[in-house]
């Protein structure tokens, strides 16, 4: 039989695949239960005054590991929302921020709430009020708990958290590194709106670099082609599809939204898409493009990638058998569940999992923490004295050739190029794509030597997990 369980939970499902990587791991009884655990979730429920009544609210905030701090972790805006979906969640930001090297333990935060029945005046009372509620009690915090967006949160959503917690800390010099994801006027960093959906854009330039990996999901050649079906055009999704569809050449054949889905053999204009979107509240009625209102049934779709970059457990028990795409990228967090997983591994479709490639957001809000701290923006101090130094090899090179008669002339698209100093932006995408490629060569490194290692995943839990025992260890626990 090939399902042992029936479909688990989105925390039993990170349960399953955190013991699964652990039963091929030597770590002690006692530290395995240590680092999987949550060390804490705190529950708070608060009232809002709004439209002449009292309303009610739930919030969470949740601790997986303490192992480095500040812990981090976006906060979340959906009515799904509950305890196992944050410890969950929590639990895969431990993982990831350990996978991607970021200095810091695991958290999340959510509130039970559909933002688009309230106007946004209402929102910032209320996320001001959850604010308040977790900074006076720490888990907002520049040194000991950093939150930054999720679903149905954004720069918006930050920056009212940043000002909440500098009102209740006016002599805090590092108030602003109390939460990422904010806006560049309050303290936010070039490049952390797009982030997420372009580390997935880096996670997938990784993969295709490598030949043998592209085999085991019967694809070969490069981006450019390749067709792909994504699930969830909002800030994750939106910015991947357009990414690889605008610079890598991939066709987007797919696009599945919350009122169902586009679909177009020849690739959809992912930008149209979403101004459409923006304008009209979802994707039915978009020209050039057949819609259909099972929007579920397109993830099942032929295509070399797919995209899920909505929300968890979409991808189940009851569609893993007929989804026909030859490679997954989990750009959302658990969109497939432990028994998917199964069912998709043995049908031979390659996943990239979760940890690794929505960690775009996390590498970046990293960059932005250290920011915050640092009080200066990336490249103010060496962008000019690079360009500089370049001007003077350029000048160097061409006196030579004066000199010497030899009529080399540099080409001015060149030398506009090389001459440029880099600005905060792209020292920001620099350091991305040496994280995902980084992260990514230390899962397939434990994934091609190791026999028993089946997966990308079990191969980034390994690192992730072995990275956390070893930071217990160094505390002597
Ligand atoms: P978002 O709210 O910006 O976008 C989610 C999109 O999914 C929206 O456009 C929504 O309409 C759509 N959607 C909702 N229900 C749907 C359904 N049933 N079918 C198809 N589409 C549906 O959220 P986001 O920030 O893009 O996050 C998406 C996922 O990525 C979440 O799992 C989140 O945890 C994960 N993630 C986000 C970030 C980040 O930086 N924002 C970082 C890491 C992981």
């Amino acid at each position: 039989m090939l399902i042992p369980f029936n479909e688990p939970t989105f925390r039993e499902s990170v349960d399953i695949m955190f013991n699964r990587a652990v039963s091929l791991m030597d770590l002690s009884p006692g530290l395995e239960e240590k680092i999987r655990v949550c060390n804490a979730t705190y529950t708070v429920r608060f009232g809002v005054r709004l439209r002449g009544a009292i309303h009610t609210f739930t919030g969470y905030r949740s601790v997986h590991s303490e192992h480095m701090e500040p812990v981090k972790g976006g906060i979340r805006y959906s009515l799904s929302v509950n305890q196992d979906e944050v410890e969950a969640l929590a639990a895969l930001m431990t993982y990831k921020c350990a996978l991607v090297e970021a200095p810091f333990g695991g958290s999340k935060g959510g509130l039970c709430i559909d933002p688009r029945q309230y106007e946004e005046h209402e929102l910032e009372q209320i996320t001001r009020r959850f604010a308040y509620e977790l900074a006076k009690r720490d888990l907002i915090h520049p040194s000991q708990n950093v939150p930054a967006p999720d679903m149905g949160t954004g720069e918006r959503e930050m920056a009212w958290i940043a000002d909440q917690y500098a009102r209740m800390n006016p002599t805090d010099i590092n108030a602003r590194a109390c939460v990422t994801g904010k806006p560049l006027n309050a303290g936010g960093i070039h490049g952390r709106v797009e982030a997420t959906g372009r580390g997935v854009q880096y996670a997938l330039r990784e993969f295709f670099r490598h030949p043998e990996d592209l085999a085991r999901a019967g694809i070969v050649g490069s981006l450019e082609g390749k067709s792909v079906v994504v699930q969830g055009l909002g800030n994750v999704g939106y910015h991947a599809a357009k990414f690889l569809s605008e610079e890598d050449g991939c066709r987007v054949i797919g696009i599945i939204e919350h009122d169902g889905a586009l679909y177009s053999d020849t690739g959809l204009d992912v930008e149209a898409v979403r101004q459409w979107m923006n304008k009209h509240g979802g994707i039915a009625g978009f020209p050039d493009a057949t819609h259909h209102s099972d929007g579920a049934a397109v993830l099942e779709a032929e295509c070399d990638i797919l995209i899920p970059a909505a929300m968890e457990g979409v991808i189940n028990l009851g569609n893993a058998e007929r989804i026909k795409a030859r490679s997954i990228i989990e750009a959302a967090n658990g969109p497939i569940t432990a028994g998917a997983d199964e069912v998709l591994r043995h049908k031979g479709v390659l996943i990239i999992p979760d940890m690794y490639a929505n960690a775009g957001g996390v590498t970046v809000s990293y960059f932005e923490w250290v920011k915050n701290l640092s009080h200066i923006r990336f490249g103010r101090m060496q962008r000019r004295a690079e360009e500089a130094r370049t001007q003077m090899l350029v000048d160097e090179l061409e006196r030579l050739s004066a000199d010497k008669g030899l009529g080399w002339t540099l080409s001015p698209g060149f030398k506009q190029a090389y001459l440029r100093g880099s600005d905060e932006l792209e020292l920001v995408r620099s350091g991305l794509d040496d994280t995902m490629r980084t992260a990514y060569q230390s899962m397939r490194e434990v994934w091609h030597t190791r026999a028993d290692v089946p997966d990308l995943r079990t191969a980034a839990y390994i690192v992730a997990i072995g990275r956390v025992a070893a930071s217990y260890r160094a505390k002597g626990l």
